[in-house]
């Protein structure tokens, strides 16, 4: 069996014949969206470099490389990740992996750093990276990983050779997910934008009794049955702390559902099929210019919260637009 997932194929192939062909980038960039398995491929990748004997499709599982990276104990297979999940990395990070690469040795086969997300980066920590980026030690290969390769220095970016990872098709993730025995296959992976493992760790995480419990208040809200500045914190702490943006994105769409319907699209045409009706309603009660605004106001909210800015207040300032939209009802 593979040890990659089976729309990663292409890319493998492409990889390791490079290897083969001993023409293998020492600066590799693995992007493309999130939650589609970009880091368990390059971990997979890593492991087949540093295997003594590997098949054509993954490691062999029994050299001593493969022994030692059974019991995460090889040397030579780095991380650079944030100390803090969320956080930047740092470049006394850098400094110390570069120090580690250096000064030690390694056994003759290659070495593997994986550097995730490689957009944490700061740019003392990025200028720090450049050199060994471009000059890495003999049979060292640098793996950076991102979804968000455009946040990434120009100049990092260009010292390696970007491969992308395509979204998988509908087809290839509900195939995947079915086989995971996920609840509600079509549903999450909509709601996940088409990313499986995100769908998968939606489904995991209860993923879908947070949009209903969400849901919920965002109706309660809009009866002013609910108190803005109270659910904001429960939306952080269940929501956005556990599925980092997807909340606004399952906000998003229920707004461009409700647009739908002002503008007299069928409720079939509707995205979220399990809120149609009261998203019909809900929508019945405001005007279009009023309903506009508060995109813009989501799209804001969804552009600050990729940066350092205050989450809750953020999501304090959503709510309490929605809420006071002028209603008829
Ligand atoms: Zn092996």
């Amino acid at each position: 069996m593979s040890v990659t997932f089976p729309w990663q194929t292409t890319s493998w192939q492409n990889l390791t014949n490079s290897q083969q062909q001993k023409r293998l980038a020492h600066g590799l960039l693995f992007h493309g969206a999130k939650g589609i398995g970009k880091m368990l491929f390059a971990v997979s990748f890593a492991h087949w470099l540093l295997c003594e004997q590997p098949h054509a499709d993954k490691p062999c599982g029994e050299c001593k490389a493969c022994l030692m990276l059974k019991a995460d104990s090889n040397p030579d297979l780095l991380y650079l990740t944030p100390e803090e999940e969320g956080k930047a990395i740092k470049v006394d990070q850098v400094r110390e992996l570069i120090n580690k690469i250096s000064l030690t040795g390694h056994s003759q086969g290659y070495r593997v750093i994986i550097i995730s997300p490689a957009d944490a980066l700061n740019i003392n920590a990025s200028n720090s990276l450049l050199k060994t980026l471009e000059e890495p030690p003999e049979n060292t290969v640098l793996i950076l990983i991102s979804d968000k390769p455009s946040k990434l220095m120009p100049t990092i970016r260009s010292r390696t050779q970007m491969i992308r990872f395509d979204l998988p098709t509908e087809e290839q993730s509900l195939a995947w997910l079915k086989q995971l025995d996920t609840k509600q296959p079509e549903l999450v992976l909509k709601l996940s934008g088409g990313a499986p493992l995100s769908a998968a760790t939606m489904s995991e995480n209860e993923g879908l009794a947070i949009r209903e419990k969400l849901f919920t208040n965002w109706k309660e809200l809009a009866a002013g049955q609910a108190d803005a500045l109270e659910s904001a914190s429960m939306w952080v702490k269940d929501g956005l702390k556990v599925f980092e943006n997807l909340p606004l994105h399952w906000v998003n769409s229920w707004l461009i559902d409700m647009l739908r319907s002002l503008h007299g699209g069928p409720i079939e045409s509707m995205s979220n099929v399990d809120y149609a009706q009261t998203l019909q309603k809900l929508a019945g009660q405001v005007d279009l210019k009023s309903l506009y605004g508060l995109l813009d106001r989501l799209n804001d909210t969804i552009r600050l919260n990729d940066t350092s800015a205050n989450q809750l207040m953020l999501v304090e300032g959503l709510l309490l637009h929605w809420a006071g939209l002028k209603r008829q009802v």
